[in-house]
């Protein structure tokens, strides 16, 4: 007992964490590619013994699900001896909509709340429902939990999460800021109270969760107050793929133009926009960074204007906050590129932050400083970790239920 698994259900893939939540050490993990194909592959990682893949057919979910359980329980490299070991499993959901505003145990009241959200996130909400019910069938008697990526958002208030656009399509179709990363920003948001010793409450913190998908959040009285995700994930900060920012009247003029599909304008502005659609190499920040170093004249515009939209955020919600005293950068482009949090924050030297070129530089898995002793703001690099607040928050439910 005291296992809790961990489970991100896409539509082809199916990715997963074991936990002991004893010591909150993670027992394996892994993940199922391509489900639904014919070659299907399933990678699953102790954490003592060499990585195993297998290729398989697995045609749904349901199989999916029963394949990382035989991965588990592996006699040469699995981690459980029985299933009855696991206390409960832990979903990620993308869209909570305003149902969800924390973390809440798995009934058939939840399950139709998620359903009635498919319409707000069509391409996850449905995966991780069959996630959910690949686990419930294979798993009858294991309670579940759902974490919500928009739950931590929740508490914005109306001033942030209303659009000035008629409001009768808030009421109809409930058109509003959701935000999204919510449980990557509460979590660094928490680790970085706890690193600096000073209550959550106490702290005005912008985090910079910036990966393939990127958003800012204003963090106020330990509350999202707002953040750069909209309704959708395309809003805010410019991306890998995604534009973020534009004028809305761009849509209509260029669908206009160029005799563009409403799938067809969708796609271009979230798959073939961003940095990739500027740099005209990649989506991904190393091979942009790689393509300045050779001297390349549009990587380099990609780059830079990926910092300035990031930096005019964070003015913007140092304003909004009416201060800032704590900068957090954290996923995959947060966590090691120092180039890019080095050109975020030479602009922001107005605001009394100064930045520690040595510190910058370092690496580390954990939480640290990387502003000089004597910044007016903090500036800290925080290692998200989704899976962990995932595995914790399903841990606390469930044990208040039993
Ligand atoms: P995520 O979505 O959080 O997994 O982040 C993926 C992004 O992180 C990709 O754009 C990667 O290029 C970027 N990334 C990972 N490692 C590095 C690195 N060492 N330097 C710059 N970018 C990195």
């Amino acid at each position: 007992m005291m296992k809790v698994l961990v489970i991100n259900a896409g539509s082809s893939s199916l990715k997963y964490q074991l936990y002991n939540m004893e010591d909150e050490s993670v027992l394996a993990s892994g993940r199922v590619e391509r489900i639904g194909m014919d070659s299907s592959i399933v990678t699953h990682e102790p954490v003592d013994k060499p990585e195993v893949r297998t290729v398989d057919e697995i045609l749904d979910h349901v199989s999916a699900v029963k394949k990382v359980l035989a991965a588990l329980m592996h006699p040469e490299y699995g981690a459980l001896k029985s299933m009855d070991e696991i206390q409960a499993v832990g979903h990620r959901v993308v869209h909570g909509g305003e149902v969800f505003k924390s973390s809440v145990l798995v009934t058939n009241e939840v399950k139709l709340e998620i359903r009635n959200l498919f319409d707000l996130a069509p391409l996850h909400n449905p995966a991780h429902m069959m996630g959910i019910l690949a686990v419930e069938t294979n798993m009858p008697n294991i309670p579940q939990v759902v974490v919500f990526d928009t739950a931590f958002h929740q508490t914005m208030p109306e001033t942030s999460y209303l659009y000035p656009i008629p409001k009768v399509l808030y009421r109809r179709h409930k058109v509003r800021r959701y935000g999204f990363h919510g449980t990557s920003h509460q979590y660094v948001s928490e680790q970085a109270a706890e690193f600096l010793g000073a209550p959550l409450e106490s702290l005005k913190i912008v985090s910079c969760h910036i990966g393939n998908g990127a958003s800012c959040t204003a963090i106020k009285d330990g509350k999202s107050f707002d953040t750069s995700m909209g309704m959708t994930p395309l809003e805010g900060l410019m991306m890998g793929t995604r534009s973020g920012d534009l004028d809305p009247a761009i849509v209509p003029y260029v669908m206009n133009k160029e005799e563009l599909t409403l799938n067809e304008v969708n796609s271009m502005l979230n798959k073939h926009s961003g940095m990739l659609a500027i740099s005209g190499i990649s989506s991904d920040m190393r091979e942009v960074q790689e393509a300045i170093a050779d001297g390349d004249r549009n990587a380099k515009l990609a780059f830079d204007m990926y910092t300035y939209r990031m930096r005019k955020y964070i003015g913007a919600y140092a304003a909004a906050m009416n201060g800032i005293d704590t900068l957090i950068f954290t996923a995959g482009v947060g966590e090691n590129s120092a180039v890019l949090r080095k050109a975020v924050c030479e602009g922001l030297t107005f605001l009394g932050l100064e930045l520690d070129e040595t510190r910058n530089a370092e690496r580390s898995k954990h939480a640290r400083y990387i502003s000089t002793d004597s910044s007016r703001i903090k500036v800290l690099v925080v290692p998200t970790n989704e899976e962990l607040l995932i595995a914790r928050d399903t841990y606390r439910i469930v044990q208040a239920t039993v």
